[in-house]
């Protein structure tokens, strides 16, 4: 893989992406506001669902083993896994060698983990149900959205994989309508043969022992009820303590992420199907994933980025997001959350992706959870960005008479002036933009009168 600079650059080059992306993050951020300015209670949904996803956080042990006995007791089998690499093998032993592709809805855990390509590894077919997935399936491609995962593509874009990869007849008009309706089709025998499915948990309810999963395109309610083997896979932070709890969660999940009022179907599985029930699995296995998130969970600086609801609001909202799309980031999740994610949860490019941020605070702005996702992405930078050879950390350069001082100075200068920073290297990029003024005063001079010492 390129370096992050430079995919994003090549991303940045790229006219056709920028606007397909413009296009599609425009009608969803208008959606959102649509559901925003016809609820008089929004801030208050949401500091709720904020107090309620943190509250759950707090009490994760206990809440995850009262899930699991409670899961247990409805006939589920609960596993944990620590890695990755155990997940998948958990999976790899719960499925076997099924005589028929296994069918999965849209979880973002699973790309996490690489649990398709993993099962492929070992043999074992998987078909993506969701049509966006199902399109990146096809194409070998990544996903450039958490919740929509082709948002880079054209109609003609995904007609053309359709037909070039299952031979599909789709009109050259390459309606929308007629294109899902083949893939539909085409998806309709998989569901009926698959002998396990697989689904992912927006959340999980503690008292019900609940999985809850949220879709708009049904593909999930076929997964979890037409295989006689279900499997689930789902990260630890998803668990909340009932299904009581999730109301705002829910109402913010649907209205954040796509703009709408509530999800199309919404999914609540207990265990395999009593006796006499016409539909469901006959075996459940729920793996419960940590692979970095209890590490999460004790930093102090980063910790309520677990209160993410995976609504995409941050990166649709992210300016820089906008113009290189999900891709370029390099990792499944791309955007604002996905840098503060990226260190613990096994993103290839670490703490670098921070860098891909220019701290506007629009991502903080929209998070339904109040997530104070600005902050959270200066903590990644401050702690993990290597610090090249010869530049001092901040606060040395303010107490310095180094040429950074020294800079600091000039530029104090050139501001009482202009009354606005155009400096040097920046000249260029300050034509565009107009700073505040700076201070008169230095800053060591106002810390020092405050009683600060230089240490
Ligand atoms: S951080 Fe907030 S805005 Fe971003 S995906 Fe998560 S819940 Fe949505």
């Amino acid at each position: 893989m390129r370096p992050l600079r430079a995919r994003m650059a090549c991303a940045v080059e790229n006219a056709d992406l920028r606007q397909r992306l413009d296009k599609a993050l425009t009608h969803t951020i208008a959606a959102r506001e649509d559901r925003v300015r016809e609820r008089a209670d929004w801030e208050a949904l949401r500091d709720a669902a904020a107090a309620r996803r943190r509250h759950a956080l707090e009490r994760l042990p206990d809440l995850l083993e009262e899930f699991e006995r409670n899961a247990t007791a409805s006939g589920a089998r609960v596993h944990y896994a620590q890695t990755a690499g155990e997940a998948t093998d958990l999976v790899a032993g719960f499925t076997g060698r099924p005589a028929a592709p296994l069918v999965k809805s849209k979880s973002m855990v699973t790309e996490e983990i690489g649990l398709r390509i993993a099962l492929a590894g070992a043999g074992i077919a998987v078909v993506e149900t969701d049509l966006g997935e199902y399109v990146i399936q096809l194409a070998n491609s990544t996903p450039s959205h958490i919740v929509a995962p082709v948002i880079h593509l054209s109609a003609g874009d995904i007609a053309r994989v359709f037909r070039s990869e299952l031979g599909l007849d789709i009109p050259e008009d390459n309606d929308p309508r007629t294109i899902s309706l083949a893939a539909r089709a085409h998806l309709r025998d998989a569901f009926l043969r698959a002998e396990v499915g697989m689904c992912g948990a927006n959340f999980l309810t503690a008292a019900e022992g609940a999985v809850v999963v949220c879709t708009n395109e049904g593909n999930a309610g076929l997964c979890t009820s037409l295989p006689r083997r279900l499997i689930v896979v789902a990260g630890i932070e998803k668990v909340m303590p009932d299904l009581a709890s999730l109301h705002e969660c829910l109402v913010l999940l649907a209205s954040s992420s796509t703009g709408q009022r509530q999800n199309c179907y919404l999914n609540i599985l207990r265990g395999p199907r009593a006796g006499g029930e016409p539909d469901g699995p006959d075996s459940v296995d729920i793996v419960l994933l940590d692979n970095g998130r209890s590490a999460l969970l004790g930093d102090d600086g980063l910790w309520e980025s677990l209160a993410c609801i995976r609504c995409g609001a941050c990166l649709n909202a992210c300016p820089v997001y906008g113009v290189t799309g999900g891709q370029a980031y390099g990792w499944v999740y791309p955007g604002p959350i996905g840098i503060v994610l990226s260190p613990f949860l096994g993103s290839p490019e670490g703490r670098a992706m921070a860098d891909a941020c220019t701290l506007c605070g629009a991502c903080g702005d929209v998070c339904p959870v109040r997530i104070d996702l600005p902050a959270c992405i200066s903590h990644v930078r401050a702690r993990g960005a290597p610090r090249l050879p010869g530049i001092p950390s901040a606060a040395a350069a303010a107490f310095s008479t180094s040429p950074f001082g020294l800079l600091a100075g000039l530029v104090r200068a050139r501001s009482r002036r202009q009354g606005r920073v155009r400096l040097g290297p920046a000249r260029a990029w300050s034509l565009g933009r107009e700073l505040p003024p700076c201070s008169g005063v230095p800053f060591r001079r106002l810390w020092r009168d405050e009683g600060g010492d230089d240490e």
